[in-house]
C-alpha cells in the first residue's frame, strides 16, 4: 500500500457536516461504507441543509403570489436566500441575483442577455457549459495556456486585437478536470484595462474558496447548488444589472412582467425579469443554507482539510507505478481537490467500474464535459482522451484517500 507516511488528520467537525455513512454493495455481495470521490460532479446535501429544507416544507406556499401565511413564509425565505447568496459571492449592492436551474442555465441566461455586438473570449479547455452557450454569438476560443502567465498574455493580445469592441471574458474559477485555480483577479484586471467585462464560472470554486466579485472586479458569477452541498435543481447568476435589465427575458411568463394586454407586454426589471414562473424556492433556500454552513465552518478550516487530503492523494498516486495525473500547469499552483488520472494499460471506464464494484469507491470517468481539454492532454501527453477523476470535499477523510490509493494500486498491479 503506497499511502504516504503523513499524519492522518481528521477534522471531525467537517466530516459531521455531511450526513451519515452510506453502505453500498460490492460485487461479491458484501456491503462497505461508500467512499465518495465524485463530489465535483454533485456533492451530497449537508445535514444542516436537509434540516433547514425540512423545516420549511410544512410552510409550502406559492412564492410572490399568495396572501396566506405559508405563502408569506415561503416568499420571505426565498427573498432571504437571495440576500444570503448575494453576500456569499461578495456582490455589489446593485448586482442582480437571478436563481436558475444550475451553472449551465445561468451561463445560457447571460449568453442570451449579451448586447448584440459583444465578442466573448474563453479558453478552449473550459467545461462545455462555459463554451457552448457563447457559440450562439461571436466567440473566440483561446488555446489552452501553458501557464497562468501565458493565459494573461494571450488574453491581453486578443483583447488588444479587438481594439475596444464590446467584449466579455468568461473563465472558470477552478478546472473541473484538474482542480487548478485560475488567476481570476489578474484576468479581470487585464479585461477591464481593455474595457471588457468578466464572467466567472464558479461551479468548481464555490464550495472550496471564498468568492468576492466586488473586490475581484468580476462582473458576473455563476454556480450550482448541487456542487455546494445543496440538492439538485437550483443555481444562480449574480452580476451587473444593466445588460440584464434590458435583455429579452430569459423565460417569458408570469412574474416577469409589469403589465400584459391582449397583444402587448411590459416586462419588469430586476431578478424577476428572468425568473418567470414559480421559482425553485426550496432550491434557493438550500443554496443559502449550504453557503451559510460553509461560511460558519470557515474557509481556512475547509481549505486546510481539503489541501491535506489533496497532498495525500497526489503523493500516493505519484508513488504507484503506471499512474499518470493530468495537470494544465506545473504542480505548485493553487488547486482545489480534483485529480484526474490514468493507469497504464487500464481502460478508465473499467478502472472506475472496478473501484465501485470491488471497493465501494465512487469516481467519475470519461472526458468530463471538457472534450477540447482532453484532446489537448491527448496531444500533449500522448494519448488520454478519457481519464478517471477523484474529487475531495468536506466529507472526505484520510481513510477514504488511503482506501482509494490501495484500490488503485491493486488495479494497477493486477488489472481491472
Ligand atoms: N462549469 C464547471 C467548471 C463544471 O464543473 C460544471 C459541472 O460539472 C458546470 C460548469 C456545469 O454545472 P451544472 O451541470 O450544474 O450546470
Amino acid at each position: 500500500m503506497p499511502a504516504p507516511q503523513m499524519h492522518a488528520h481528521a477534522d471531525e467537525r467537517l466530516l459531521a457536516l455531511v450526513g451519515g455513512d452510506l453502505d453500498v454493495p460490492l460485487v461479491g455481495g458484501e456491503w462497505v461504507r461508500y467512499a465518495n470521490f465524485d463530489v465535483a460532479a454533485s456533492a451530497p446535501a449537508l445535514r444542516q441543509v436537509a434540516d433547514i429544507v425540512a423545516e420549511l416544507l410544512p410552510y409550502y406556499g406559492s412564492v410572490h403570489r399568495g396572501a396566506g401565511f405559508a405563502s408569506l413564509v415561503s416568499t420571505e425565505a426565498y427573498t432571504r436566500a437571495r440576500e444570503i447568496t448575494r453576500e456569499f459571492v461578495g456582490a455589489r449592492e446593485d448586482d442582480l441575483v437571478v436563481f436558475t436551474r444550475n451553472t449551465t442555465d445561468a451561463l445560457n441566461l447571460l449568453a442570451a442577455a449579451l448586447p448584440a455586438d459583444t465578442t466573448v473570449l474563453t479558453f478552449v479547455g473550459e467545461h462545455h457549459a462555459n463554451l457552448l452557450p457563447w457559440r450562439r454569438g461571436d466567440v473566440r476560443h483561446l488555446p489552452v495556456p501553458a501557464s497562468p502567465a501565458d493565459a494573461l498574455e494571450a488574453l491581453e493580445a486578443e483583447l488588444r486585437a479587438l481594439g475596444g469592441r464590446n467584449a466579455l471574458v468568461s473563465v472558470t474559477g477552478a478546472s473541473n478536470v484538474t482542480g487548478e485555480v485560475w488567476p481570476i483577479e489578474e484576468i479581470a484586471r487585464v479585461a477591464h484595462r481593455h474595457g471588457a467585462r468578466v464572467a466567472l464560472d464558479a461551479a468548481q470554486l464555490a464550495a472550496h474558496r471564498p468568492i468576492d466579485i466586488a473586490a475581484w472586479e468580476v462582473d458576473y458569477v455563476a454556480f450550482s447548488g448541487h456542487k455546494v452541498y445543496a440538492p439538485y435543481g437550483a443555481g444562480v447568476l449574480v452580476g451587473r444589472a444593466d445588460w440584464l435589465d434590458v435583455a429579452r427575458p430569459y423565460l417569458a411568463g408570469g412574474g416577469a412582467v409589469r403589465a400584459v394586454t391582449a397583444d402587448g407586454v411590459e416586462w419588469t426589471t430586476g431578478s424577476a425579469r428572468h425568473e418567470a414562473g414559480t421559482p425553485a424556492a426550496l432550491g434557493a433556500v438550500a443554496i443559502a443554507a449550504a453557503v451559510g454552513a460553509l461560511g460558519e465552518t470557515g474557509w481556512e478550516r475547509i481549505q486546510t482539510h481539503e489541501q491535506e487530503l489533496l497532498e495525500r492523494l497526489l503523493t500516493g498516486l505519484d508513488a504507484i507505478a503506471g499512474v499518470r495525473t493530468h495537470e494544465l500547469w506545473e504542480r505548485g499552483h493553487d488547486r482545489v481537490g480534483v485529480v484526474s488520472f490514468n493507469v497504464a494499460d487500464v481502460d478508465p471506464a473499467l478502472l472506475a467500474a472496478a473501484l465501485s464494484a470491488e471497493h465501494g469507491i465512487g469516481v467519475r470517468d470519461g472526458s468530463f464535459c471538457a472534450h477540447p481539454l482532453m484532446e489537448h492532454f491527448a496531444a500533449r501527453d500522448d494519448g488520454c482522451r478519457h481519464a478517471v477523476r477523484a474529487s475531495i470535499g468536506v466529507g472526505t477523510s484520510a481513510e477514504d484517500v488511503d482506501r482509494l490509493l490501495s484500490a488503485v494500486e491493486q488495479i494497477a498491479r493486477h488489472g481491472a
